[in-house]
């Protein structure tokens, strides 16, 4: 009867919980444990279900062709992570979703806090430069399309408990959501095949590539998709993929494709290779490496100042730049942006990594980080994981640039300092061991804002990425981590 069935669940819900618990505290989960046979064989079980779900990358060798690809590099096993803290990220992502959207409409508030940042920093006053030009025209489009990332680390007090701590937000070109909707099931059948039925149940359902499909009017328009760097190209095909199915036409574009055959015509519509182009969504354009010549920066103003809808806007993307990170940590800050939400602003900032953060740049901060280099993290206005500067190389930087505005280029953030957990880390020609793991957790939002109306405002889905403690820097694209999926406990 119903009850028996269901009175085993139960106790065995109960009796699992502290179990977990236990082996997060002590950074080992059970399976950690297993013998070396067992993991080996494991690890190929994974690989090919990984192959088989699509979790896909092309070779480094070979990043331009599809003829030879291999398995986006993950890890064998999920991550614990505490329910409490992985909800806690999902609540708040709505709310920064708004609140990207409102800094990108207040001109005053961009422009005061890239100030100091564009006078030093070339690449930044550059999209500066575009967004002041959009301002001066006015924009052309009323619907602003938004795919953002926030990321987190959850930072481990020395009693043990854990809080999330926003590392920063991506708002244009955030990546993996495509491969992210693909790596629960690897996951799912890793445990099975481990005799780990309880916990493969424990993995969660994640679909970011269909709530990051920019939706538009099928049918009428094209989408341009700009691409960034094509060993990931699978992670941006899924949601390619989506939108044909959806019956929404895609076409790929680099940003000299689109300067040479792209133009606007008298009513700034868009048309690329003589196609007119309704949305516009950037998986290219945040280093400057992406612009490689004057022609590529045409481009992007070209793109701006048309009537297609940006996905980010210039000014969503400035939105998103660590310089207003750093600022937004400062006292009164977040009340600007929500007056007359107290509530908001506390669960916003309850995010933000260390109460630290905005007394960052007077000389008391500096010498507070030459004294303690390895309690900091300094970042300069760059994306795409291995810019930041750690340890030693923080006081060699900060004092090479004493006394000049130089520093204005970085932020200065508190190093977040999660508890580290074992496991194994699967890439192509990479040993089988155990690493000391540290794992970060995005979180992707979707929006459209129509004028002054946000019609659609949403948390798409998450992304568990984990790398070995001894790299302090970088992410998947970089080759230091690997795509992970969280086990709630
Ligand atoms: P990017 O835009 O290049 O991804 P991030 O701010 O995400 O820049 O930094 C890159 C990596 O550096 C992160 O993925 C994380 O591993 C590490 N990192 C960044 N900020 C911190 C921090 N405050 N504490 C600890 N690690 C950090
Ligand atoms: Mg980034
Ligand atoms: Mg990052």
């Amino acid at each position: 009867d119903s009850s028996s069935r269901r009175r085993p669940m139960l106790k065995q819900e109960r009796s699992e919980l502290p179990f977990v618990l236990k082996k997060m505290a002590q950074g080992m989960p059970d399976y950690i444990t297993m013998d070396r046979a067992l993991i080996a064989d494991l690890a190929e079980v994974a690989k090919d279900e990984a192959l088989l779900q699509g979790v896909l990358m092309r070779i480094q060798e070979a990043s331009n062709s599809s003829e030879l690809v291999t398995y986006a590099p993950f890890t064998l096993f999920p991550t614990p992570v505490p329910k409490a803290v992985f909800l806690q990220a999902l609540a708040v992502q709505t709310h920064y979703n708004t609140l990207v959207d409102r800094i990108s409409q207040d001109p005053d508030f961009l422009q005061e806090a890239l100030a100091s940042t564009i006078e030093v920093d070339d690449f930044t006053a550059r999209l500066f430069r575009i967004h002041q030009q959009i301002l001066k025209e006015g924009r052309a489009q009323s619907i602003v399309l938004g795919l953002n990332r926030s990321d987190y680390m959850l930072d481990q007090a020395k009693d043990g408990s854990v809080s999330l701590k926003q590392v920063e937000i991506n708002t244009i070109a955030a990546s993996f959501g495509g491969l992210s909707s693909r790596t629960a099931d690897v996951h799912r059948h890793v445990l099975k095949v481990a005799g780990k039925l309880e916990e493969s149940r424990r993995i969660l359902d994640n679909d970011p590539a269909s709530g990051l499909a920019p939706s538009g009017p099928p049918n009428v328009r094209d989408n341009v998709y700009t691409q960034e760097f094509v060993r990931n190209i699978f992670d941006q095909r899924y949601i390619e993929s989506h939108l044909w199915k959806r019956n929404i036409p895609t076409i790929r574009k680099r940003f000299d494709n689109v300067s040479k055959t792209g133009s606007l015509d008298q009513d700034k519509k868009l048309f690329v290779d003589g196609r007119e182009v309704a949305v516009v969504y950037f998986r290219n354009g945040y280093m400057p490496q992406n612009y490689v010549s004057e022609q590529t920066w045409d481009a992007r103003l070209l793109m701006e100042r048309s009537v297609a809808v940006k996905c980010p806007d210039i000014s969503t993307h400035l939105a998103g730049t660590k310089k207003v990170q750093q600022v937004l940590a400062r006292p009164g800050v977040l009340e600007r942006f929500f007056p007359d939400q107290p509530g908001v602003v506390e669960q916003i900032r309850a995010t933000f990594a260390g109460p630290l953060h905005s007394r960052h740049e007077g000389d008391k901060t500096v010498a507070m980080a030459l004294a303690a280099p390895d309690q900091f993290v300094l970042k300069p206005q760059r994306e795409g994981g291995g810019n930041n500067i750690y340890g030693a190389e923080i006081c060699r930087v900060l004092q090479a640039a004493e006394g000049s505005s130089e520093r204005t280029a970085y932020i200065l953030m508190d190093k977040i300092q999660p508890a580290a957990v074992q496991n194994y880390l699967l890439r192509r020609d990479g040993p089988l061991e155990i690493s000391n793991c540290l794992s970060e957790l995005g979180v992707f939002g979707t929006y459209v804002r129509h004028g002054k109306d946000m019609v659609m405002n949403e948390c798409a889905g998450h992304l568990l990425r984990t790398k070995s403690s001894e790299h302090s820097d970088g992410g998947v694209a970089a080759g230091v981590a690997v795509l992970d999926n969280p086990l709630l406990v």
